[in-house]
């Protein structure tokens, strides 16, 4: 789940806001372009890093509360600083001396993508009940709003339904209905970096693909918040039998991220799995 991610985050974020004719004249998978604001390239953004958080957090014999969440993403990001954060969130880990008083900080009423886009991981909990609990608590932590809640458990919800087959791609809506959730699954253009869009366009995108290369290519086509789009629905492919496992070799090969890079994310994803299968979470 997180390598898949991390590969999708780091191609998209090449195409985060450009204009639509860049997209069109690269949008081939053959490797990764930078950034355009920060000019880093081939390395995942706050998408993974904070789903990364989230997922060590859950490892952890921690308990999951706002502090120890908080805790997560302050001390994750000072571990690693990644590119790619959200002006708030940025200012927030440099100005914060300590993670409460970056939980302090990070508080707010937002409605962004940014609860969602690191909600993947709790879809290895066995309880759906308790994946929805967690997904939410998690979201408040930073978007204290019912619409960026309602994003993060249909996430998880969703890589929920794959990693224990509850669901094809083709069923998800429905099985995401029967939890309450609400969506639009049509979708077309430019992304906003807010949870409604980003949502429709990751369940538009995962209704007409199954196979994670088109599922990346159709999430940068759209534009707009690009690294978002496509690491969501990877991730959340990446659970289902159904989709062929194909990201090109050379995103793989060319991927440039040293300590917290490919191996270090496996090894997570390799850990979730196998607390899955032991039935300890
Ligand atoms: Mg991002």
């Amino acid at each position: 789940m997180l390598v898949e991610m991390a590969i999708a985050d780091a191609y998209g974020a090449g195409f985060e806001f450009v204009e639509q004719d860049i997209i069109r004249a690269h949008n081939d998978l053959g490797g990764y372009r930078a950034h355009a604001l920060s000019g880093e390239s081939a390395c995942y953004t706050d998408d993974t890093q904070m789903s990364l958080a989230l997922a060590e957090l859950m490892l952890s014999d921690k308990v999951w509360d706002c502090e120890t969440i908080a805790a997560a993403f302050y001390d994750t990001y000072h571990r690693d600083p990644v590119h790619g954060y959200a002006k708030r969130l940025q200012q927030a880990f440099a100005q914060a001396s300590d993670a409460q008083e970056f939980a302090r900080q990070v508080k707010t009423d937002s409605f962004g993508n940014g609860a969602m886009m690191r909600a993947l991981p709790l879809g290895y909990l066995a309880d759906e009940q308790a994946i929805m609990d967690k997904a939410e608590q998690q979201a408040r932590v930073t978007h204290d709003h019912d619409i960026a809640v309602n994003a993060a458990k249909c996430i998880a919800l969703a890589t929920h339904a794959g990693i224990y087959k509850k669901a094809s791609l083709e069923t998800l809506p429905d099985y995401l209905t029967g939890f309450g959730c609400v969506f639009e699954t049509h979708w077309e253009g430019p992304v906003r970096a807010i949870s409604e869009d980003t949502l429709s366009a990751v369940l538009m995108v995962l209704s007409q693909a199954r196979s994670l290369s088109k599922i990346l290519e159709l999430s940068v086509n759209l534009g707009g918040d690009t690294d978002s789009v496509a690491a969501i629905s990877c991730g959340i492919a990446s659970c289902y039998e159904e989709v062929e496992k194909d990201l090109p070799q050379a995103l793989i090969a060319q991927f440039d991220h040293p300590h917290y890079g490919l191996e270090y994310l496996a090894n997570i994803d390799l850990r979730l799995e196998a607390l899955k299968r032991t039935d300890k979470l």
